[in-house]
């Protein structure tokens, strides 16, 4: 029903942290049970709001890192100055309980289709890039996948182990920024126009392009894909903020 939905999606409710995972030494999921949740699609983000003993609250978004069909998961990166994320990544913990709403958004969203997808992540941009690639997975969809990772180094590179797999049509290319190991022969430098020429898919295939990360990362690339000659309405951004450089 509509207006079950609505409710659902705009009413702040209480869900319980059912396990908390390190991605990597800033980078922690945490996975949610919520009573009343009406499904996502890949791509969307919730709130979570958090209320101090005094009353004071603070509220930050962060992508759904899981598929459609899984449990709720978000995958926080700590920053250190930070008001909110160095409590959700050093002091949550299973059985605690948390304020969240959504599922929220439906323009940075993949259901599936036919055409190629391009996704482009800066550090923790890759999120919901993920949970579309377990949605791609778990749909049995066999679309061609092209996935450039800007990040510092190796060790910071959120779901090292899943991307490794790279399932069947699936490519990860990184970009490591700060650090590289010996005998790296990748990419080593911030995503430019160069680097997007190698990895774009032709735009003679219509492809799809999803952008998100930092928001000077997000513009950036986002301009770049339309230099190439990606129609603006194909290339879908998420702004997480200025929140570092990857
Ligand atoms: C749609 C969306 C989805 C997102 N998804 C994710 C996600 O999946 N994972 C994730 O880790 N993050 C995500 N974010 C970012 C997230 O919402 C928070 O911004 C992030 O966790 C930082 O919150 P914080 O409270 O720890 O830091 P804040 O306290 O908000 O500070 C952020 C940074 O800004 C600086 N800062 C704060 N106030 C000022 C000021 N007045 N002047 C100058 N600098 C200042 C701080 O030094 C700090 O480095 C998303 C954001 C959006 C909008």
């Amino acid at each position: 029903m509509a207006g079950t939905a609505v409710r659902g999606r705009l009413t702040w409710q209480t869900a319980t942290v059912s396990a908390v995972m390190d991605e990597t030494p800033a980078v922690r999921t945490l996975s949610f049970e919520v009573p009343d949740w009406a499904g996502h699609r890949a791509g969307q983000h919730l709130d979570i709001r958090l209320t101090a003993d005094d009353g004071y609250r603070a509220e930050r978004s962060y992508s759904i890192a899981s598929a459609p069909g899984e449990p709720v998961a978000i995958t926080v990166e700590r920053l250190d100055d930070g008001e909110v994320s160095p409590y959700l990544t050093q002091d949550v913990q299973p059985g605690d309980e948390i304020e969240l709403r959504g599922p929220i958004g439906g323009y940075f969203v993949w259901d599936g289709g036919s055409v190629p997808l391009l996704l482009l992540a800066g550090g923790s941009g890759v999120v919901p890039l993920r949970a579309m690639l377990r949605h791609r997975s778990r749909v049995g969809s066999s679309v061609p996948v092209r996935l450039l990772y800007s990040v510092r180094s190796l060790p910071d590179v959120i779901y090292r182990p899943e991307l490794s797999a790279e399932p069947d049509g699936v490519q990860v290319i990184y970009t490591l920024t700060r650090q590289q190991p010996p005998g790296w022969t990748g990419y080593a430098r911030r995503v430019d126009p160069a680097m997007i020429g190698e990895v774009a898919w032709p735009t003679a295939q219509a492809p799809l392009a999803y952008v998100c990360g930092p928001t000077n990362f997000v513009e950036a690339v986002a301009a770049d894909l339309v230099s190439l000659g990606y129609p603006p309405q194909r290339v879908k951004t998420e702004r997480f903020g200025a929140t570092g450089a990857p």
